[in-house]
């Protein structure tokens, strides 16, 4: 989502004659995208604005801007206190206070005018930087903002508000336009994306926006993120099932794989639901992979308890898991009423165990790649090594001396590992047209 929303920033920048520099030292304007989804996130954004104060005391025209959920979180009045030298804050998915700013000259952090407005919102219009254009070949879309779920260890509901579908119109013609910029793949974004619509009467839901969205021409691939167990329906994976563009990959968090440790995240599902889901997803779409996040050392979490969430993942065999350790953020309901009780060294440990048990599971999945042919879509060369994603986001490698950017082609498997895949090009490489 933090990617998608300093997409929208340096859209707006370059709808007002800004060009992308990569050297801080160069720049007129410096935004600061935050994100505080844990502590060490919200130290590390406050040392790397600190570390940009000589510039603005070098030069004074400098304008910095500081967005995003640190904002979100800590409030424009507290910031300003504490950072003195930034001229803008501004909240996630809000260029409006910066381009205000610019555009008037003077700060009017939150209270966006309709000139901002225009260059800020630009639904539709969403302009590559310059160096990007024809070059980046998978972008995000956000279609849904914010969330209404309140899971008690999660500060995203705080940060980014209620949930708020964006108008299917708004969608289509954005992806238009980044496929008209050279863009091949688009993930749709949601803190749970499944329920897109819900907030609107009338309005598709995500099976049919996948649909209206799979007619546009020129994106060869469709994603999206983040499911919630509650909300994948049936309809949804037939859809998935159904449509060629759609890619097969599903990321889908269980958390916790402890009922009383699901009940007091207010998950808001059982582990047997959440097993009853995957058998489902692996009915519906044959082979499709399928990612989780998983929280270690959540409070009041015991040995045995996280013992399940072990079972669970050497049982159902997913093809990723993001793995985190329980950090309580200030404001959320597990930090203000629960106890962090799990000591640090012990919920390294219980990470470390389930690391270990997920490259073990991976490698074996993986192994079954080994030799099959598979359709690649590459994005970047990197060193001397092109890489892409499989439709099943698998993480591939090829060498190559051809400009592979942005096409699907067949390639052969022939080196696995947990993490990626080396592939050799076929005898006779040809184009996939969809
Ligand atoms: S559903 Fe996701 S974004 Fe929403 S509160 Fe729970 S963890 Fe946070």
């Amino acid at each position: 989502m933090n990617v998608a929303d300093s997409q929208r920033v340096s859209s707006s920048l370059e709808h007002l004659g800004y060009a992308f520099t990569p050297a801080a030292e160069d720049a007129d304007v410096i935004v600061l995208n935050t994100c505080v989804v844990r502590q060490s996130a919200e130290d590390k954004a406050i040392g790397r604005l600190t570390s940009l104060r000589p510039l603005k005391e070098r030069n004074p025209g400098l304008v910095i801007n500081l967005m995003g959920c640190l904002v979100g979180v800590r409030g424009a009045k507290e910031l300003r206190e504490r950072l003195p030298f930034v001229d803008v804050f501004s909240p996630p998915s809000d260029p409006g206070p910066l381009i205000s700013f610019l555009s008037q000259g003077e700060s009017q952090a939150f209270e966006s005018d309709a000139t901002a407005r225009r260059y800020a919102l630009m639904d539709g219009d969403l302009l590559l930087p310059a160096h990007e254009r024809g070059r980046l070949v998978s972008a995000h879309v956000p279609v849904v903002y914010g969330c209404s779920h309140a899971c008690t260890f999660c500060i995203i509901p705080y940060q980014r508000g209620i949930e708020r579908s964006r108008p299917v119109g708004d969608i289509v013609a954005e992806i238009r336009s980044l496929a008209e910029q050279g863009v091949k793949e688009i993930t749709l974004l949601g803190q749970i994306v499944d329920r897109y619509g819900r907030d609107v009467p009338d309005g598709p839901s995500l099976a049919g926006l996948l649909r209206i969205v799979h007619d546009v021409e020129g994106i060869q691939r469709i994603r999206f993120l983040t499911s919630h167990p509650n909300y994948f329906s049936e309809d949804l994976m037939e859809t998935v099932a159904e449509l060629p563009r759609i890619m097969s990959h599903i990321e889908v968090p269980i958390q916790a794989g402890d009922d009383q440790v699901l009940i007091n995240m207010k998950r808001g599902y059982t582990r047997k639901d959440y097993r009853a889901l995957i058998d489902t997803i692996r009915m519906k779409i044959p082979d499709c992979s399928i990612a989780t996040d998983i929280i270690v050392g959540f409070p009041g979490e015991t040995e045995e308890q996280f013992m399940q969430t072990y079972k669970v993942l050497a049982d159902l065999k997913l093809d990723v898991a993001h793995l985190a350790r329980y950090s309580p953020r200030e404001g959320t309901v597990s930090a203000r009423r629960m106890v962090d009780d799990v000591p640090a060294p012990e919920k390294m440990r219980r990470f470390r165990v389930l690391e270990d048990l997920q490259e073990q599971v991976v490698s074996e999945i993986n192994q079954r790649y080994l030799g099959r042919i598979e359709e690649v879509l590459f994005e970047e060369k990197v060193k001397d090594r092109w890489k892409g994603r499989t439709k099943t986001n698998k993480l591939v490698f090829l060498e190559s001396e051809d400009d592979l950017r942005g096409q699907t082609l067949p390639v052969t498997i022939i080196w696995t590992g947990p993490w990626s895949m080396q592939a050799a090009r076929l005898n006779q490489p040809a184009l996939i047209s969809l």
